[in-house]
């Protein structure tokens, strides 16, 4: 067997967090730059002065990372001559901007601490870098190595917008089924084998705290149910994504659920929705194909209690596009890794099924 190294997320959580600053980072020296996203850093600054206060360490800059995860944009930042002689970086905001700042950090060689200021997705602590172009469109993956550590300060996400918190749980709920499924013909070595089991708790703590997180965000107030379902979005996520996922061997990081998000980026309706609202009908679309009938009825009332999608007219789709999605899915690295014995013909079928079951659902209680 050929040498590997795994490396996991570190984190701390809470409204005071922002304090471990100085003794988390105390090895890396003493000259910190932030780049991120505008908003985020204007939020997040004064949390962060206040939580390096009386230390030795200092923040020469705050630089916006240039508003999408491009190469051109983190290219534009290695130039800078203020990152060039920082001990660190400090990557501040949602998942862009913190792609953007593992890509830098990694192209510099220093350390990176990042600060999520949404839950949204994994990227604070994910070794995986969504790359675009210039125009906006999807480029490639770049895998740099991960944060060292990551920190989520409760306070900052409580007064995040709502839809990003919404749309977290939608994307969240398609990574344990989406690993279970995808893995379960391979016999799993041991690091796959950890990060399948770990999807195993991605799922309830949304169910049962999904809906009062959006209460607490709704009114930008912290709370235990926040925080669990901020950890399940940033953390619990991020680690079955790295422990799942290499650019070679084996990918059961993401398959059919995100295939129906795929296929729904070229429909006029669907993309305009978010990414974790498709994924979230995506899900159910999976379990149908499962034939996982409790989970999906769980799951459907999940999403139906929290306004995510239970059927493609929640997203305007109508099934005459089902083959154009499906011409474009076909294309993506997801499927690729599937089981042997999924087919186009049987996938689009299930989709079928569970729009019929979703309208039912819907007119059985009228939604
Ligand atoms: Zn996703």
């Amino acid at each position: 067997m050929s040498t590997y190294t795994v490396s996991l997320p570190s984190y701390s959580i809470g409204e005071d967090c922002y304090k471990e600053i100085p003794y988390i980072t105390r090895y890396f020296g003493k000259k910190a730059i932030a780049i991120g996203g505008k908003t985020a850093m204007e939020k997040a600054k004064p949390y962060l002065l206040e939580g390096i206060q009386g230390s030795q360490l200092e923040i020469t800059d705050f630089l916006w990372y240039g508003g999408n995860s491009t190469y051109e944009n983190g290219d534009a930042l290695i130039e800078n001559p203020l990152l060039k002689q920082a001990d660190m970086i400090f990557g501040i905001g949602g998942g862009r901007a913190c792609d953007t700042a593992k890509y830098v950090a990694d192209q510099l060689d220093k350390p990176l601490f990042t600060f999520p200021t949404l839950a949204s997705n994994c990227a604070a602590v994910t070794g995986i870098s969504v790359i675009y172009n210039p125009d906006g469109s999807m480029k490639e993956y770049y895998y740099p190595k991960l944060a060292n550590h990551c920190f989520i300060n409760s306070a900052i996400i409580a007064d995040s917008p709502e839809s990003f918190l919404w749309a977290g749980i939608g994307d969240a709920l398609s990574k344990e089924c989406e690993a279970i499924f995808s893995s379960k013909d391979d016999q799993l070595s041991h690091t796959p084998m950890m990060g399948v089991q770990l999807s195993q708790i991605c799922t309830d703590p949304l169910v049962e705290y999904g809906a009062k997180a959006l209460e607490d965000i709704r009114a930008k107030r912290t709370s235990y149910e926040l925080d669990q379902v901020t950890l399940d979005i940033i953390i619990s996520t991020g680690i079955v994504s790295n422990m799942t996922t290499t650019p070679s061997d084996y990918y059961y990081n993401s398959t059919l659920a995100h295939c129906v998000y795929y296929g729904a980026t070229i429909t006029p309706g669907g993309h305009k929705h978010l990414h974790g609202e498709v994924v979230s009908l995506g899900v159910l679309c999976l379990l149908e194909y499962m034939k996982d009938e409790k989970e999906l009825e769980r799951l459907m009332a999940f999403n139906a209690s929290i306004g995510l999608p239970i059927c493609f007219d929640d997203i305007q789709i109508q099934e005459s596009e089902f083959p154009a999605m499906a011409d474009k899915f076909t294309q993506t690295t997801e499927w690729t890794h599937l089981p042997k014995e999924v087919t186009r013909e049987s996938f689009l079928a299930s989709m079928s099924t569970l729009n019929a079951k979703g309208r039912a659902f819907k007119a059985a209680r009228q939604l």
